[in-house]
């Protein structure tokens, strides 16, 4: 099967017992069994859910993995693959991580004897310098938040394997649709499904593809034993929000490079940073490694103060001023203020997070009058 009949089909077929062509919401913590161990696979929901099994199997197809293991967020998602390392492992990762995966990892895990170095790898000569003899994992997202910057995910998958690392890639802001990193040599994908894949701003929920039959036992067991699982609601929010995944992405791409467009000859606007702008750095890895550029956008203003950025942002009324991203619905944030508040100025500054520096998340509305939002929101400032 092709990507949007995966969408709308992988992982689902009529309920059995009814024929329903929509996966049920299963609500049941157990299930009956003809005798002690004489089931049809499902005996107590930690372990599996029907509906869990369907999303599962949907998402693993999206990412062409062999399996997929489905969390109660994007940030247990992340913790089950940490939980698969032991005391004494080392880990390198970008150091344009998202915010929360950062927090986990310095003020979660580092107390539990894993070591982690943060590096800039989009120049993949700073993974080669950070590896160590016990890194086990190297950690990857690609584009980068806010800031939208490119990995090369197979140059380097190439050097962590060389040095017995495994590769992970956060593939959240890219969609399976745009950017499919286990085909790229990663060896697990992590997923929040509450942004694009969920699509729709009404759940969370998380889940690791991969192909790997080790780390399928090791994320199996963390559900079992640790038991982050999602409830089958909201299971059955995601597998609707996958049907339409295609449609929805493809439109917020097009709206997207509009809107670039638009900003990019704007008087008031400094920079654009976009991967589908050829002046980008990561322009030439993205053209490789993704169909499409996303639907992220991020921009700064010539008047580069945190007061000019709020207000822009207080006078849109298409877009909304909120945090998160993915949905049908174009959010608008400052990630100086809001999602990256907690980053000290000089650090945030010299990463390159300008104080006028304002994120967008394009979604699927008709594109003028988003346009026409932002247009009449500089006009103000
Ligand atoms: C939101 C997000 C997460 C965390 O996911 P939750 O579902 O909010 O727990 C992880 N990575 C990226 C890139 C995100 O945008």
């Amino acid at each position: 099967m092709r990507f949007a009949t995966q969408c709308v089909h992988a992982g689902q077929t009529p309920d059995p017992s009814t024929g329903a062509v929509m996966t049920p919401v299963y609500f049941t913590s157990t299930f009956a069994q003809r005798a002690p161990g004489d089931h049809d696979g499902y005996e107590y929901a930690r372990v599996h859910n029907p509906t869990r099994t369907a999303l599962e199997g949907n998402l693993a197809a999206l990412e062409g993995a062999a399996h997929g293991v489905a969390f109660a967020s994007g940030v247990a998602a992340t913790d089950a693959v940490l939980k698969g390392l032991s005391a004494g492992d080392h880990v390198v990762a970008t150091n344009d991580l998202y915010g929360g995966t950062y927090r986990l990892f310095t003020q979660v895990y580092e107390r539990f004897g894993l070591a982690f170095t943060f590096a800039d790898l989009t120049d993949p000569a700073n993974l080669e310098a950070a590896l160590q003899a016990n890194t086990k994992l190297v950690w990857l997202e690609t584009p980068t938040n806010p800031l939208l910057r490119i990995l090369d995910i197979a140059r380097l998958a190439d050097i962590a394997h060389a040095a017995g690392a495994d590769v992970v890639v956060d593939n959240t802001f890219a969609t399976p649709m745009l950017q499919q990193p286990l085909a790229l040599g990663a060896d697990l994908v992590v997923h929040s499904a509450t942004k694009y894949l969920g699509g729709h701003s009404d759940v969370i929920l998380g889940a690791v593809l991969t192909s790997r039959d080790d780390w399928n036992e090791r994320l199996r067991f963390q559900v079992k034993s640790t038991g982050a699982v999602p409830g089958p609601m909201d299971c059955f929010l995601v597998l609707r929000g996958t049907k339409t995944l295609h449609l929805r992405v493809e439109r917020a791409c097009a709206n997207a490079e509009r809107i670039v467009a638009f900003l990019a000859d704007h008087p008031k606007v400094g920079a654009v940073l976009y991967p589908g702008l050829p002046s980008h750095a990561g322009h030439d890895v993205a053209k490789r490694q993704m169909a499409r550029y996303g639907a992220m956008v991020s921009f700064t203003l010539k008047d580069d103060r945190v007061e000019t950025a709020h207000a822009l942002m207080s006078r849109t009324n298409v877009f909304t001023l909120a945090e998160s991203l993915g949905g049908v619905e174009s959010l608008i944030e400052h990630p100086t203020s809001m999602t990256h508040g907690s980053i000290p100025a000089d650090v945030r500054r010299a990463a390159g997070l300008s104080d006028s520096l304002i994120r967008l998340s394009v979604g699927v509305e008709d594109v003028q009058d988003l346009i026409d939002d932002l247009s009449a929101a500089l006009d103000t400032v």
